[in-house]
């Protein structure tokens, strides 16, 4: 199987980090590239693991120096991926999935266009307003902010390769495995 770039994005709280915990867990060949971000760390996120959690002058440091294969402005953070270490991955062999927003996903189809492009949805959207609630981890504004996201999110997925609808976690599991090539059924 080629070595490849995925690309899969949702908005907050539609469940991809489950998907693709559990997707992961099944299918070691791939990894999960770790992304740059100004946003503030959450309970439990570990700086290297779940991101590379930079100020906003060293953000704009790497702009400015065109360290990013991607970049984006995400409810008043910045978020990006560094070129360096994609390319580092691909070269190690790695089948390498980036979760990113839909903006930096159209910049990565157009640069590596070999790149697939995923987006998770949710069965409804008044399903998503309720599991960003449930989450407990954002104040209404950041909510009120995060739903309107969504809403762009929906129009610019229409350019993606796959959809696949997170109605239930196994079978969106599947489906990626299915796109992903690692499925024998
Ligand atoms: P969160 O703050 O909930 O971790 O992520 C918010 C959004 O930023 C999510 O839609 C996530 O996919 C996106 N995101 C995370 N890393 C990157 C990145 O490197 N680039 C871009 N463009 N978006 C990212």
């Amino acid at each position: 199987m080629n070595k490849k770039l995925y690309v899969i994005s949702g908005s907050s709280g539609v469940g991809k980090g489950t998907v693709l915990k559990g997707f992961l867990e099944k299918n070691p060949e791939f990894m999960l590239s770790v992304s740059c971000t100004t946003r503030k760390p959450r309970k439990g996120e570990i700086d290297g693991v779940n991101y590379f959690f930079l100020s906003d002058e060293e953000f704009k440091n790497c702009i400015e120096k065109d360290k990013f294969l991607e970049w984006a402005e995400f409810a008043e953070n910045f978020y990006g991926t560094k070129k360096k270490y994609i390319n580092q991955c691909l070269d190690e062999g790695k089948n390498v999935i980036l979760e990113i927003d839909t903006k930096g996903a159209l910049q990565v189809k157009a640069r590596m266009p070999d790149a697939v492009l995923i987006f998770i949805c949710p069965p409804s959207f008044e399903e998503l307003e309720e599991r960003l609630r449930g989450r407990h981890t954002e104040d209404e504004q950041t909510i009120q902010k995060r739903l309107s996201e969504a809403k762009a999110e929906f129009e610019r997925a229409k350019n993606f390769d796959y959809k696949i609808i997170n109605d239930n976690v196994e079978n969106a599991i599947k489906a990626l495995e299915k796109i992903t090539g690692v499925a024998n059924a």
